[in-house]
């Protein structure tokens, strides 16, 4: 469990609930913009999903733009799943506190600060060759 206070937590939570919404939002015109029927049908059913799973339901989506959003929809879902879990704002990595500083600025961080950074460096040294 964090230090964060109940207050806090549904602070976050609120947060979290309304960019999923926007994301969706986002997402269903996205798609509605595109010409492809498939994507039409996909539209639709974001539109009638209920808050869980919407972004498994949109694996397969590839427009660039799209794409960004999906990936912060499950961001901002997994955040929500590690809330129901009691396993919110503490890091995944070390257990440490994310804090809830950093939480208000990045509701969706799942790592402190030193973890993240590690994790970003591991990652992206990776994309060229460091020899
Ligand atoms: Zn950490």
């Amino acid at each position: 469990m964090s230090d964060l206070t109940d207050l806090q937590i549904d602070d976050l939570k609120t947060r979290l609930v309304q960019s999923g919404r926007e994301l969706k939002v986002e997402i269903r015109e996205i798609l509605i913009r595109s010409d492809e029927q498939h994507h039409k049908d996909l539209a639709g059913a974001v539109a009638d999903a209920g808050d869980d799973a919407v972004a498994d339901m949109l694996v397969d989506i590839d427009t660039a733009l799209a794409d960004r959003h999906v990936l912060e929809l499950r961001d901002v879902e997994s955040a929500l799943q590690r809330m129901r879990d009691g396993k919110f704002g503490v890091c995944i990595e070390c257990g440490v506190d994310v804090g809830y500083e950093r939480l208000t600025v990045y509701p969706t961080a799942k790592r402190c600060i030193r973890c993240q950074q590690r994790h970003e460096q591991t990652h992206f040294r990776g994309t060229t060759p460091t020899l």
